[in-house]
């Protein structure tokens, strides 16, 4: 770590910077006193500053090369070391520049005697726009210190050009300091929806203009303050409320709050105040640290620490804007958040209320934030490629979770056609919503069953709302992945007895927990596997450790004294895993019995038909299943051998597909065959062509997210079953890779409500 030379060597820098600024004069002038001022504190026979103007870094300011090489000097995107440190956005530090393989020769700014080079990036928000650079005649490597002492300088120079502190300067003006037109990015819907707001941060940023400290005394007591804001919150989460839902386990919280009270940590942060830097700017500037030795590490513990102590930067940043330090900020009323990632517990901390929508950066539509929006029903798209860089806090945007775009800073006629797209969804939400009451029975008399997937207690208010006739699946995992330690029976039991009573009369079925492959638990250390999917996971976990599925029946089992149960295991590959994990129901009973608990009125155990091989074995199981659920989610991603999370194949195959079909098709006639109940519960059932195509196929339960129950309704009610049947066998006599397109085309021509 710099030594306090620094401190001193960057206070003194700041303290000139700051008098140029304030002394004035035009803005040419300034930024040439600036590198001579640094050149001459920093004893530097070179500074130079470079700003990136459209697709080239244009020398703005030089002390040492030739000065009529300032604004012709211009550098392609990625050209020379120059080019190479706004690439990499890192420091440059070598005693040989011009032997480095990146180095380009410029004879106009007579740059040839410069053997050192350190050059640091210019960046704001993650946006880098130019370079600052020092030069010496003489071969150094330059201390850690003057590295330090330069991006402070960077960092100081980054804000003011985007507070646009130097006035109009020719091209100026074009460069990007900060993000201010109007931008599309597109990434991926993951939560369906749409909502306009405002962007607030997840991970926040200094404020604009309050970089350099008026009070470095005043500021060192804000830091402390926020300091122990932070430390005390993640002393509160450890001790916690039992009930409440947090998003990391105790393990995790404790190791957060013994980085939050290292002292390496509080002097690193200080150490930037005392230098001059206002507190929020310290915690910015040494969360850049961290954040690029988390880029640049791949050892995954380091990692995981280095994530922990950025994630700390932002709560200290959160405690510093004057809020809590991890939960409850005070929100705008139609807030986006904009993260990075987000985990699916910090996403409840925000709350739905005010959450009018999520962007990530990052993310995947199978992990746990996206389950969590879409039973909030808030919109969320991710994958949307540098997001962070280009969004400021406040900024207006569009968020639009039908299609995975992100609108940033949209103007007046792109916000109205959104507008009377929002007013086209209501009229649909409110149409759904008449259609509520009415069973879902096609045009030729066939009644379809239709129910809702469900995995928090959140979820249940659907049932009313859509008009579900019951939870088809309801993900009893989805408790565990967002809670900050295993769940104990009795909190599991509240939970299942929750849900049965919300649903009344209407029946449930509980998957039993279905863990491993995409869906991990914090606070489980899993071993890691090659093939996670193909792996050890749902019921074979279930059955070879059985005292969690134990536990978990019994709950289920408790929960439901005096009704009646339907419990149904996942990923069964065999007959025989299904009949053990059914023993495992019986033992329960009768542990129950001889403890004498009050027993469910009647019980039923299914399978869940996910893997190929258990759908050849559907006759199998008469007599032994009372029914059978088919996760087309899985299924799909077995039977085509594409993994369901990763993007470039989850959709390079169509469920709508002769084959496909043609499987879905003889399932249901074995299961028919069998006299067993036979349900879809993947996601597909909530799509209107999918859903014609199942009920096509014989079909009559469907299973799905809360938004498909509406248009699956109008889509039947409008529906001639017979003669859906009828195209549909026609389209899958032949070869091609998806009816789809045929099949729409059918539906629209025979006025289906797709
Ligand atoms: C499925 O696989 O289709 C399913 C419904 O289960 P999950 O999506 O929870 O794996
Ligand atoms: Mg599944």
């Amino acid at each position: 770590m710099a030594g306090p030379a620094n401190i001193g060597g960057s206070r003194i820098l700041l303290r000139k910077l700051r008098e140029i600024m304030e002394a004035g004069g035009e803005a040419q002038q300034r930024l040439d006193r600036l590198v001579a001022m640094i050149a001459s504190t920093m004893v530097a026979d070179v500074c130079s500053i470079y700003l990136t103007r459209g697709a080239v870094h244009e020398l703005f300011a030089t002390q040492g090369l030739d000065p009529a090489a300032v604004h012709r000097t211009r550098l392609k995107h990625g050209e020379g070391l120059v080019g190479l440190v706004a690439e990499s956005a890192q420091p440059l530090n070598i005693a040989d520049a011009p032997h480095h393989e990146r180095f380009a020769y410029r004879p106009e700014t007579g740059e040839d005697p410069y053997s050192s080079f350190l050059g640091v990036p210019i960046v704001r928000s993650e946006r880098t726009f130019g370079v600052l650079v020092v030069q010496n005649r003489v071969a150094r490597t330059y201390g850690e210190d003057e590295v330090e002492a330069l991006q402070t300088i960077a960092m100081v120079l980054a804000e003011m050009v985007a507070s646009r502190a130097f006035g109009d300067l020719s091209g100026l003006s074009e460069v990007e300091a900060r993000a201010s037109r109007p931008e599309l990015l597109v990434g991926r819907a993951f939560s369906d929806g749409l909502a306009l707001g405002v962007a607030v941060l997840h991970e926040p940023h200094a404020p604009l203009g309050r970089v350099i400290a008026d009070d470095p005394v005043a500021e060192e007591a804000r830091l402390e303050k926020a300091l122990s804001q932070v430390r005390a919150a993640l002393a509160q989460m450890i001790e916690g409320d039992p009930g409440r839902i947090s998003g990391v386990s105790r393990e995790v919280l404790e190791t957060f709050l013994m980085l939050a009270s290292d002292p390496g940590w509080e002097v690193k942060l200080k150490h930037g105040v005392r230098a001059g830097l206002s507190a929020d700017a310290a915690v910015e500037r040494v969360r850049g640290e961290h954040r690029a030795k988390f880029n640049a590490t791949r050892d995954p513990y380091l990692r995981e620490r280095m994530h922990d102590l950025e994630d700390l930067d932002n709560r200290l940043l959160r405690a510093l804007a004057g809020v809590d330090g991890a939960l409850s900020q005070p929100m705008p009323e139609n807030a986006i958040l904009i993260a990075r990632d987000l985990g699916p517990a910090e996403l409840l901390d925000y709350g739905a209320e005010r959450l009018k929508g999520v962007a990530l950066e990052e993310g995947s539509n199978a992990g746990h934030a996206a389950i969590v929006a879409r039973a909030l029903g808030i919109p969320m798209v991710g994958l949307l490629p540098g997001l962070l860089s280009r969004v400021e806090a406040g900024d207006p945007v569009v968020l639009d979770g039908e299609r995975g775009e992100l609108r940033l800073r949209a103007e007046g006629q792109v916000i109205s056609a959104y507008s009377q797209r929002l007013n086209l969804r209501s009229a649909r939400a409110a149409e759904f919503a008449r259609l509520r009451d009415i069973p879902p029975v096609t045009t030729d008399g066939q009644r379809v069953t239709l129910l809702l997937n469900a995995g928090l207690a959140l979820d249940v208010h659907h049932l009313d709302e859509a008009g579900a006739e019951g939870i088809g699946l309801f993900r009893t995992e989805f408790q565990f992945m967002v809670s900050e330690t295993l769940p104990r029976l009795e909190s599991q039991t509240l939970l299942y007895r929750d849900v049965l009573e919300a649903a009344g009369e209407r029946p449930v079925t509980f998957r039993t927990l279905d863990l491993g492959g995409d869906k991990v638990l914090p606070y489980v250390t899993a071993e890691r596997e090659e093939n996670p999917a193909l792996g050890w996971r749902a019921v074979r976990i279930g059955l070879d450790r059985p005292a969690l599925l134990r536990y978990q029946l019994r709950a289920l089992i408790s929960a439901a004294a005096g009704r009646s149960l339907r419990i149904m295991f996942p990923l069964v590959t065999t007959v025989q895993e299904f009949e053990a994990a059914r023993e495992l129901v019986a033992r329960e009973l009768a542990w129950g019995g001889g403890h004498g608990r009050a027993q469910p009125t009647n019980i039923e155990v299914g399978a869940m038909v996910e893997a190929p091989a258990l759908a050849w074995a559907i006759r199998d199981l008469k007599g032994r299943a009372d029914f059978l659920s088919i996760g087309t989610n899985d299924l799909m991603q077995y039977f085509f051998a594409a993994d369901r999370g990763n993007q470039r194949v989850s959709e390079r195959y169509d469920i709508l597909s002769p084959p496909a079909l043609r499987l879905l098709q003889r399932i249901r006639e074995d299961a028919d065959e069998a006299g067993l109940q036979i349900s879809i519960c993947g996601e597909a059932a909530g799509r209107p062509l999918e859903a014609l195509a199942f009920i096509a196929l014989g079909y009559r339960r469907l299973s799905m997210p809360a938004s498909g129950i509406g248009p699956v309704k109008r889509l039947i009610l409008s529906l001639n079953a017979g003669e859906a049947e009828r195209m549909v066998a026609e389209l899958m006599a032949g070869s091609a890779p998806s009816i789809r397109a045929e099949l729409t085309a059918f539906a629209t021509s025979r006025g289906y409500a797709l």
